[in-house]
């Protein structure tokens, strides 16, 4: 198989020379012509369980499938060495397809690990789509299983703090129950999960996979088995991306192995300008030892990320300050694009979070991006000073 950056530009792409094309083309039909009434009948009862187009077949509807859509489907799955992907309108709808398969087979238990996104925090702790949730510490997995268990979700490096989760170790006391990671910022470029036990690969493709704020998404990445599970779910639920959204998915992920290593060196950078500052508190980023005593940058991720956070002395009043002072840093929400982002979890992202296991106050989140350091500094700097 080719090294990981040529599949990026490549993957997805091999029926395009048959086809005369070079870049891959944009299917926007919703609906498909039949070739009989028989094979029409045959493809719908296909795709509408899962399934995938057969052989001279149609395509039937966009909501049970798509080419442009399925192009990006089978990058991504290149890309996280996985057998298919599904993808969804975004994350949390590749979440709660993920939920509800699990449900659909009578196992509506889940075993989390915390912190999670706000949002996957939110439906479990609420139990909205019907499931069930048992919060456990990477260390307590196995005694949280019970014979009702359908899913064991963890995210690593985990939103807002960059808490690291050794994904072996969990998956070696998961059993027979599939262990879902939310792999959206470490990106396959940095960790591949299925090679550390991972059943189902979830991304935000929003974030580093789009890669410039212009797409909302997600997808999972999966053997063949649980991504007919996913697929017969978003039929009925109508979750599929739109294929405008998988073009520039499938375009943005040609550029991600230099984007993730560029702006984790980024990061790197302003993580150490950071810690040197006397209105830091403590920086929290993958790349500095003290946060990854378990030794998992070098053996389970090939690089530290982009995204950090830190806590200010000042606390909660420091925070707001420096994030609304920011000028060439955006503060707004999200992570992952070209350019720096400022967010402050505990008001925003993990708002919806039990104020048990919210972010401290004093804390900021930084999504580092292809800018020159220097001039993030500048920027921080007077942020602080305001
Ligand atoms: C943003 C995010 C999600 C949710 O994805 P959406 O595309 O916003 O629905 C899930 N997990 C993580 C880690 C995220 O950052």
């Amino acid at each position: 198989m080719p090294h990981a950056d040529t599949r990026a530009v490549h993957a997805g792409r091999t029926d395009l020379r048959g086809l005369g094309t070079h870049v891959p083309p944009i299917d926007l039909s919703t609906t498909n012509p039949l070739p009989g009434v028989e094979t029409g009948g045959d493809s719908y009862e296909a795709l509408a369980t899962g399934g995938l187009v057969p052989d001279g077949g149609s395509a039937v509807y966009q909501r049970l499938w798509n080419p442009t859509t399925a192009r990006f489907e089978q990058a991504l799955a290149e890309l996280e060495d996985c057998e298919q992907a599904v993808a969804f309108a975004s994350g949390m709808a590749a979440l709660a397809a993920c939920l509800l398969a699990a449900r659909a087979e009578g196992k509506g238990h889940v075993v989390a690990v915390r912190p999670l996104y706000g949002g996957t925090d939110h439906v479990l702790a609420t139990g909205l789509l019907g499931t069930e949730v048992t919060w456990a510490t990477a260390g307590e997995v196995a005694a949280a299983i019970r014979p009702d268990t359908g899913l064991v979700i963890v995210e690593t490096p985990a939103n807002p703090t960059l808490d690291l989760v050794d994904l072996s170790a969990v998956a070696a006391q998961c059993g027979d129950v599939p262990l879902l990671v939310d792999n959206t910022f470490a990106t396959p470029v940095l960790q591949q999960p299925v090679h550390h036990g991972a059943t189902l690969v979830l991304h935000s493709a929003t974030k580093y996979l789009g890669g410039h704020g212009d797409v909302l998404a997600g997808a999972v990445a999966t053997d063949a088995e649980w991504a007919a599970r996913l697929r017969r779910v978003r039929a009925v639920t109508g979750g599929i991306l739109h294929p405008l959204a998988a073009y520039l998915l499938h375009r943005g992920l040609q550029t991600l192995p230099l984007r993730v290593r560029h702006q984790a060196a980024n990061a790197a950078k302003v993580a150490a300008w950071l810690a040197a500052r006397p209105e830091v508190e403590q920086v929290y980023y993958p790349g500095l030892p003290e946060c990854d005593p378990q030794g998992l940058v070098g053996r389970q991720m090939t690089g530290a990320g982009s995204v950090l956070a830190f806590s200010l002395r000042g606390g909660y009043e420091a925070a707001a300050r420096t994030a609304a002072g920011c000028d060439l840093i955006t503060h707004a929400v999200s992570l992952g694009g070209v350019d720096t982002l400022i967010q402050h979890p505990a008001s925003l992202t993990h708002r919806p979070v039990a104020p048990e296991a919210r972010p401290h106050p004093s804390l900021l989140r930084l999504s580092v991006g292809l800018e020159e350091p220097e001039d993030l500094f500048d920027d921080l700097a007077q942020a602080f000073s305001e």
